[in-house]
């Protein structure tokens, strides 16, 4: 068996990195026409700076707003107008569903892409994977891309004007991944690449972990304060590429798959990928019997930078017997990460784990709670 370890071509990061993005690029061997897909304030807050680059490095470019959801419709419309521009690549600015989008057109016309994530809320902008949803915005399954990005680059000048609670639910995105990728690896899992995981995927993946819990509190004041410091610099890293690295060449295991059973609930809609993974990742470690000492450890951080520790902290305050079995159905579904775990794990099992995590949590709350 092989191990494989996969990472975008080139990562950089900093302040107003923006500014470098055409010298990136061409230094890449990327020429235009490019086409920017963007959300509607990227494209406000960024349009001068793209102007100033990308005319520096001789790159022609078209921008497109993006529809709002990575669907195969809105897929679909984005390739058109790549055709239409006969771009040469592909720039998606945003959040996560713009640069799944993204991905999915350029691996469709076989061009390079460049991701510009301006929030750090999820681990997805270093993946070679697109998460695809159905117009309305219900999740239909994912799509493996041949590789990953030719370039991210992140802003974090960007980063910092950006909703702290963004910043906060990339830390609970990528407070699972140690774990998970712990799980896979103890497990002699194949990662999402379809190989093992390598000594250098597990080291990120504790880096990532240790940085959580040393910057973690510090980059959210920063942001708090739409500041750039160091500490939110390492914050960013370890959300966006560490986490990435870490998740997709060692594995997801049951916080991930917990999370995709709490979407069949309609009340944690309200709640974002990375706040649902946190609770996710509570009941990873119950289900894995973790000592009290780990618990304790996850609670704490978790409570500094206010991630969700109990049920209703993800909108489920009367979770009813229907829904909760429903939840563990569907988080141990066939094919699922759930799966990783080194023992089998039946439904009843997660929905035990899923009441203790927030008996867990709400003791918790209780004792180190705010008077
Ligand atoms: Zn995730």
């Amino acid at each position: 068996m092989l191990s494989v370890f996969c990472s975008p071509s080139r990562y950089t990061q900093g302040k107003n990195a923006t500014a470098v993005l055409g010298a990136e690029m061409t230094g890449l061997g990327l020429s235009g026409p490019a086409l920017i897909v963007g959300s509607r304030s990227p494209i406000r807050l960024l349009s001068e700076i793209w102007n100033r680059t990308l005319a520096e490095a001789g790159i022609a470019y078209a921008v497109l707003e993006f529809g709002g959801e990575c669907s195969l419709a809105e897929i679909e419309r984005i390739k058109q107008a790549a055709k239409q521009h006969k771009s040469q690549v592909i720039v998606g600015v945003g959040g996560g569903k713009v640069l799944d989008a993204a991905r999915a057109v350029a691996a469709d016309l076989n061009l390079p892409i460049v991701n510009c994530p301006t929030v750090a809320s999820s681990d997805s902008p270093c993946s070679a994977l697109s998460v695809i949803y159905s117009d309305d915005g219900i999740v239909q399954g994912s799509r493996f891309h041949r590789k990953n990005a030719d370039l991210v680059l992140v802003d974090t000048q960007v980063i910092a004007q950006s909703p702290p609670r963004l910043l906060v639910a990339g830390m609970g995105d990528a407070l699972a991944t140690w774990f998970e990728a712990k799980t896979c690896v103890d497990g002699g899992i194949k990662n999402l690449r379809g190989g093992l995981s390598t000594q250098s995927a597990l080291a990120l993946a504790k880096l990532c972990y240790r940085t959580l819990l040393a910057d973690g509190a510090d980059a959210l004041r920063a942001v708090q304060m739409k500041v750039v410091t160091p500490a939110l610099e390492r914050l960013v890293e370890a959300n966006t590429l560490l986490s990435g690295l870490g998740f997709e060449s060692s594995g997801l295991a049951a916080a991930h798959a917990i999370h995709n059973g709490l979407t069949t609930v309609a009340a944690t809609h309200d709640y974002l990928h990375g706040e649902k993974v946190a609770y996710g990742l509570l009941t990873q470690l119950i289900l894995e019997g973790k000592p009290r000492s780990v618990m304790d450890r996850v609670l704490g951080f978790a409570t500094e930078v206010g991630l969700p520790i109990t049920l209703a902290d993800i909108g489920l305050t009367e979770l009813t017997k229907e829904d909760l079995q429903k939840i563990a159905i569907r988080a141990t579904a066939a094919n699922d990460t759930i799966h990783n775990e080194p023992f089998e794990v039946l439904p009843d099992m997660v929905a035990d784990a899923i009441m203790a995590a927030d008996a867990l949590g709400r003791a918790w709350k209780k004792d180190h709670g705010p008077q």
